[in-house]
């Protein structure tokens, strides 16, 4: 099984690194013929519009729709997670979507003088300790629908839930960056919780 990591913009290196890590075969993609030679994407955080603007200039914008709509697995984190939603709420005007999880997502949402921050986090599948989850410049979910399973949520400061790790499918979202703190649990829950049903068929 290989596992293509977007590399159009943002933190690819360090996805690559992770995937490697929980012992699978991690390519960078930025050409349709890459793209043909996976079997599931990882979709880094980096800046959303700037990742859409390049795929669709690369030509890689319906390929990747379509790849998505045809169950190939795919982690989208961050910027990655905005790129996953069907729907967006504070998008930059045009701004385009692969979609693949029914959730509005919105955009830059802890507010701008919140630029960063770390917490621990409780994520449904993964047993203690908590994961430490790295937030910059984050979305969350502001919705979902009925086929999306909510995997982690944070409290905002009126004490309101959001989910910021979400599942549809083989289509998973994280709103933080794991692939930044050396804790691999989330790759693996990708590799061994949805891109292994590939190979079970
Ligand atoms: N705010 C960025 C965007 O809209 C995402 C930030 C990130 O990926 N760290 O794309």
């Amino acid at each position: 099984m290989n596992i293509g990591v977007l590399a159009l913009q943002g933190d690819v290196q360090e996805h690559i690194q992770s995937l490697s890590d929980c012992g699978v075969t991690a390519l960078p993609v930025k050409t349709a013929e890459e793209l043909q030679s996976i079997d599931a994407l990882v979709i880094p955080g980096g800046e959303s519009t700037t990742i859409a603007k390049l795929a669709r200039s690369f030509g890689l914008m319906d390929l990747i729709k379509d790849r998505i709509k045809a169950g190939m697995p795919t982690y989208g984190s961050c910027a990655g997670m905005i790129l996953v939603a069907n729907k967006l709420e504070d998008a930059a005007v045009g701004q385009e979507t692969f979609g693949g999880i029914d959730m509005t997502v919105r955009r830059n949402a802890f507010g701008r003088q919140v630029d960063s921050f770390e917490t621990d986090l409780k994520f449904k599948g993964i047993t203690e300790p908590s994961i430490r989850a790295v937030f910059i410049r984050a979305p969350w979910v502001e919705s979902v629908g009925k086929d999306v399973e909510i995997l982690a949520q944070i409290s905002d400061e009126q004490g309101k839930s959001h989910p910021v790790a979400v599942r549809q499918g083989r289509v998973l979202a994280t709103s933080f960056h794991p692939e930044l703190t050396g804790d691999n649990r989330i790759h693996k829950y990708f590799v061994e919780e949805i891109c292994s049903e590939l190979v079970k068929g």
